[in-house]
């Protein structure tokens, strides 16, 4: 299996899990132009994505999700009440996503299924869920968008080899950034999102000894900066004892990174 970001952070995200010759896309939040460029980064033509699977219905992940899965021929999974929502409406093929519960996902021709668990988090958009992928014994998990560290979200996302984790935001850079106080309490809030000390505790329940690499995400370019989420992420592992085995990076909003063996 092999997972690539295409893109993170709050102007859009989404991100292509492949294994064998089933292809997933979580979140098409980017508008239409720069999300088929990052398809094309990754070296996909159309029609090659069998499965777009979305987090929530915030713009950011949700955007391009309908036209991308017309545009692939591909399922577009998301919770049922959103399966009317402007953005879901292009999409040919919908299906409910079973949330809490595993599902597989099949390849064109029926076989070689990769499977997904989505697991709902708390985030104030109703349902957001996080997803973890397996394929032949080998784990990757996505979660952002959630408000606070969640033992059970993190038992449920267990195991992982590839981890795409939030760390969104860095109290004292909010304080002094741009965002109005009523933003900046929604985003601090416990339906909002991760702070580096949040996503570093939740590093800290989710990493197993399967974890080789950790990926940054949604990475705000207001209220953080790579290099406080990277140091944060760092110290974490050091003290868990496995930073000289894991791979940290973090995710850009304006490029693809590579495409990551889980
Ligand atoms: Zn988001
Ligand atoms: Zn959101």
């Amino acid at each position: 299996m092999h997972i690539q970001v295409l893109s993170s952070g709050s102007e859009g995200n989404s991100t292509l899990v492949r294994a064998g010759e089933v292809a997933a896309l979580v979140d098409a939040g980017l508008g239409r132009e720069a999300m088929l460029g990052r398809l094309e980064v990754a070296r996909l033509g159309p029609g090659a994505i069998q499965h777009v699977l979305v987090t929530h219905g915030h713009l950011d992940h949700a955007r391009s999700a309908g036209l991308v899965a017309k545009r692939e021929r591909a399922t577009l999974h998301a919770a049922d009440s959103m399966l009317t929502h402007p953005w879901a409406r292009r999409a040919k093929t919908c299906a409910a996503l079973a949330i809490g519960r595993d599902s597989p996902l099949a390849s064109r021709t029926g076989g070689d299924e990769m499977r997904v668990r989505s697991v709902p988090i708390p985030h104030d958009c109703d349902p957001t869920v996080a997803f973890r992928f397996e394929h032949e014994g080998r784990v990757a998990a996505i979660l952002t968008d959630i408000g606070r560290p969640d033992a059970e979200v993190a038992r449920q996302l267990g195991g992982a080899h590839v981890l795409v984790l939030e760390f969104n935001y860095d109290p004292e850079l909010m304080a002094r950034g741009p965002y109005p106080a009523v933003l900046q309490r929604r985003i601090a809030g416990g339906r909002g999102h991760m702070s580096n000390a949040q996503g570093a505790e939740m590093l800290e329940l989710l990493a197993s000894e399967n974890l080789h690499t950790l990926v940054l995400a949604h990475i705000s370019q207001k209220t953080n900066r790579p290099d406080i989420a990277l140091e944060t992420a760092h110290a974490t592992l050091e003290r868990l004892g496995i930073a000289n085995r894991v791979r940290v990076l973090a995710a850009p909003q304006h490029e693809a990174l590579p495409n990551l063996p889980v």
